[in-house]
């Protein structure tokens, strides 16, 4: 754990009055300073694989300035703060996705927010490091590979649609305690892998696959809206659940689906059963995680996450 306390000076020219007597003279110029504290900030770690989530933690209660309007940004992303679930009044977290395609090195989040003298902004630093990830050589239907014009526009129309939707997350905290996972399952396939399609098309793994035979239950990874419920090209039956505070969670290839869109659902609900729907080698889950769009390591998530509720 790393953190940022630095203090800021506001100065404040007070008093300049001047006497006009056929003379410019001052007669009380007077210089105030007043400190107002920062809120201290904790980063998760000071060094992250690419494609994980980043947990920051700021604690603001007792300063004699409010703070207000907090925000940090990454890689022209703003991501938003929350109040701490385990914490009082002044305690907020955000979560901060590193983007799969981060370039390893010294990375800077700017984190933002006002007090009584204005805004203010500060820098924090963190190195990212290239995640061990291995190459997945898959053999798929060659539609979802060489897809023609139709299903080309289909699957153009549907990434739109769902991007729109992680950029319209629900601002309420709709999870509760730790987050669960949907199957109990053994993995098959890592988040980050880099993938190759009938030796061709090169992609990586934004998601973990479940070994899972065509019938599997899949519960939800904890409480929130479904914002889609329905046949997508590459993810065969999905369902896709807004947690609010920019957390979703996605289940693909299913054979059969057990909720709508604008459902509300609660944690281990049933959404569906496993299937081989979309572009798969064979049956499985995959379940994915995405910080407003961003896909992160859903066990790395899992942790972060669980680890902010320990607080
Ligand atoms: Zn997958």
């Amino acid at each position: 754990m790393i953190k940022f306390d630095a203090c800021r000076v506001a100065r404040t020219l007070t008093t300049a009055a001047f006497l006009a007597a056929g003379w410019l003279w001052p007669i009380s110029i007077a210089a105030s300073e007043q400190t107002y504290p920062s809120p201290e900030i904790k980063l998760s770690a000071d060094k992250i694989s690419n494609g994980r989530v980043l947990l920051l933690q700021v604690d603001a209660a007792g300063l004699s300035s409010p703070i207000t309007n907090m925000q940090v940004d990454f890689n022209k992303t703003s991501y938003r703060f929350y109040p701490h679930p385990m914490q009082g009044n002044g305690s907020f977290f955000a979560l901060v996705g590193v983007p799969y395609r981060t370039r390893p090195g010294a990375q800077k989040l700017i984190f933002k927010y006002s007090d009584l003298t204005g805004n203010q902004s500060r820098q924090l630093s963190f190195n990212v490091v290239m995640g061990e990830y291995r190459t997945d050589v898959l053999k798929v239907d060659s539609r979802r590979v060489d897809p023609n014009k139709k299903d080309r526009n289909r699957a153009n129309r549907e990434h739109q649609e769902v991007k729109h939707i992680y950029a319209s997350a629900s601002p309420a905290r709709l999870w509760e305690g730790p987050f669960v996972l949907p199957v109990e399952n053994e993995i098959s396939s890592s988040f980050g892998n880099r993938r190759v399609f009938n030796g061709k098309l090169k992609s990586y793994h934004n998601g973990l696959d479940f070994r899972s035979p065509v019938g599997t239950p899949v519960r939800a990874t904890n409480s929130g809206i479904v914002r889609v419920a329905k046949n997508l090209f590459y993810s065969g039956n999905a369902v896709i659940i807004d947690h609010g505070t920019e957390i979703f969670s996605i289940y693909a290839h299913l054979s059969k689906l057990k909720v709508k869109a604008g459902q509300r659902i609660s944690k281990g609900q049933l959404l569906g059963l496993t299937g081989a729907t979309g572009r798969v080698s064979g049956p499985h889950l995959h379940w994915g995680i995405k910080i407003k769009g961003i896909a992160v390591s859903p066990l790395q998530f899992v942790e972060t996450l669980n680890d902010l509720l320990q607080r």
